[in-house]
């Protein structure tokens, strides 16, 4: 089956597909994204991943180029036509094309790109056996609630991370806080069993599985924290965790060179990671 893409307001094969050069997601990263994991054909937690969109496109003023209910018949119909059970969405929004010149263009039309791929779900030993993170300094811009396309310094991070063999990088901020890794929230469980994650301030992304994570959490009665944590605490934590449409919930074992806890994912992450993954299984 050949993968179909929406441009613009066209389904086309992956091979005709394309955007113009003076595209501003292309000349200065002038746009905006979502993923969206699709589970048994379902959309996970489709509406809270479009009132994000809105967010995002609210705070660049970027004029959705669609409505609502047109864009969801193109994402189930970008599902359908590539034959999407298990996958992702990925929904790009740009301010359009247009000479290239900082400042908005005056007549630019948003560009809007949907894409899904089938994708396997986290590898289960990943679950099981948790993962290695490393943590590096966040060098990127002070808005990172937006869901920019601008991702160059997480993809440095990932790949710093990759080369040392570590799944994630955890980006400190100056003052010694985690802020979240490069592509998913962090927390930590604290020796008293409290779950602590940095609250959604401009210094990240408020991820939807972190929303999602939070209502478990408050729902089962587990004790909550949202605030910031060091590098120092992360090492000394019981438990550690991150959290992604892609990732789901996966237990960080290693942070740089230390074990956490017994270096081996903790009994609360593990319950929280079932009562995700169940969550993902049933809601649309
Ligand atoms: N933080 C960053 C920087 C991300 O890029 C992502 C996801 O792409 C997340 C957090 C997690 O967000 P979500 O749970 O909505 O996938």
């Amino acid at each position: 089956m050949s993968r179909i893409a929406y441009v613009a307001g066209q389904y086309l094969s992956h091979r005709q597909a394309a955007v113009h050069i003076e595209d501003r997601g292309f000349q200065f990263a002038d746009g905006v994204y979502e993923v969206i994991a699709v589970n048994g054909g379902r959309l996970v937690d489709e509406a809270p991943h479009l009132t994000r969109l809105h967010r995002s496109l609210a705070e660049l003023r970027i004029a959705p180029p669609i409505g609502d209910a047109a864009l969801k018949i193109v994402i189930r119909e970008i599902v359908r036509r590539n034959g999407v059970n298990t996958g992702i969405v990925y929904l790009q929004i740009t301010r359009g094309a247009a000479p290239r010149e900082h400042a908005f263009p005056k007549a630019a039309k948003p560009t809007l790109v949907v894409t899904a791929r089938r994708s396997r779900p986290p590898d289960p030993r990943l679950g099981r056996d948790g993962i290695a993170i490393i943590t590096i300094p966040d060098i990127r811009w002070q808005r990172c609630d937006i869901k920019s396309v601008a991702l160059v310094a997480n993809v440095l991070g990932k790949q710093a991370a990759r080369e040392k063999g570590a799944y994630e990088a955890w980006q400190v901020d100056r003052a010694g806080q985690v802020t979240e890794g490069t592509s998913t929230n962090a927390w930590i469980v604290t020796g008293d069993g409290t779950v602590v994650t940095r609250a959604a301030d401009t210094a990240i992304l408020n991820g939807v599985t972190r929303l999602a994570i939070l209502a478990i959490i408050r729902r089962e009665g587990y004790r909550l924290i949202e605030r910031a944590f060091t590098v120092d605490e992360a090492k000394a934590a019981r438990e550690a965790f991150l959290t992604s449409a892609t990732a789901e919930l996966l237990p960080v074992v290693r942070i740089d060179d230390s074990p956490v806890g017994e270096g081996r994912p903790g009994p609360l992450g593990q319950k929280l990671r079932a009562a995700y993954v169940a969550h993902a299984a049933s809601t649309g």
